[in-house]
């Protein structure tokens, strides 16, 4: 069955004080899971295994990041059995931003996905185009492409994979894609996972929207009928923006 999703990525903020203070106003919202909606917080790593061990069922706890080699002479590197073994169950892969100031290709987004699924770890995989590939009417062949590489995973572990629309216009700017922007790819991404998996497996995909996602603009976006939730950056920073943006996820 498609998971509900809301998964906040604070990507590369927070001090130790403000992350704490943060996981703890959540987890004091007694946010419910139960009508099956899913949370995840993807926090930096460094804070991942004390809010762990601090979780009480609320959340799910994924990494923004960790390395595709199982482990070795990677000075700095975390790796998915590390992730794994700290109780970590989700991974972001394919991010923009990894893609593009990390010059992460397809070749190591595989690599990737192949060791987090190998160690049991859950997947969010990004796509989404530039602002230029949408004007020059490449939106949909960027995100069939981006979609391609999921071809090297079996029908088996692409039932552990998740994907996030990610126009990378919209990350980080306040502007996001209009309900019918939005809808319009989503349809497309199902349609793409469709003709790769089959209907099943494409039916079975939660497909997230990210993208200056706000309390502001979730109902409309979480509305569209293949947006099964989001992918939260900013408003993920703040915990009343966060748990108002869950409460209209249905
Ligand atoms: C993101 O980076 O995944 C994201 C969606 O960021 P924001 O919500 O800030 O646009």
């Amino acid at each position: 069955m498609r998971n509900k999703i809301v998964a906040g990525n604070w990507k590369m903020n927070l001090d130790a004080d403000a992350a704490k203070r943060l996981y703890l106003d959540l987890l004091n919202k007694s946010i419910d899971q139960s009508d099956g909606k899913m949370i995840l917080i993807f926090p930096p790593n460094i804070y991942l295994q004390d809010f762990i061990e601090r979780n009480n069922g609320s959340f799910e706890i994924g990494a923004q990041n960790f390395n595709a080699k199982s482990n070795g002479a990677y000075t700095g590197e975390v790796s998915a059995s590390q992730l794994k073994s700290i109780g970590c169950s989700w991974v972001l892969v394919g991010h923009s931003e990894r893609r593009i100031l990390f010059k992460e290709d397809d070749q190591v987004l595989v690599n990737k996905i192949k060791t987090a699924l190998k160690h049991g770890l859950n997947v969010i995989y990004c796509c989404g185009e530039s602002l230029n590939e949408r004007e020059q009417l490449q939106h949909k062949s960027k995100i069939q492409n981006q979609l391609a590489l999921l071809k090297s995973f079996s029908l088996d572990e692409v039932q552990f994979i998740s994907i996030a629309y990610e126009p990378i216009w919209a990350i980080g700017t306040g502007e996001t894609a209009s309900p019918e922007q939005a809808s319009e790819m989503h349809d497309f991404i199902r349609e793409e996972l469709t003709s790769l998996f089959g209907l099943e497996t494409a039916d079975n995909t939660s497909i997230l929207y990210g993208g200056s996602c706000s309390p502001r603009n979730a109902e409309t976006l979480f509305k569209c009928d293949n947006i099964d939730g989001g992918l939260i950056g900013g408003a993920a920073l703040d915990a009343d923006s966060f748990s108002s943006i869950i409460e209209v996820l249905s």
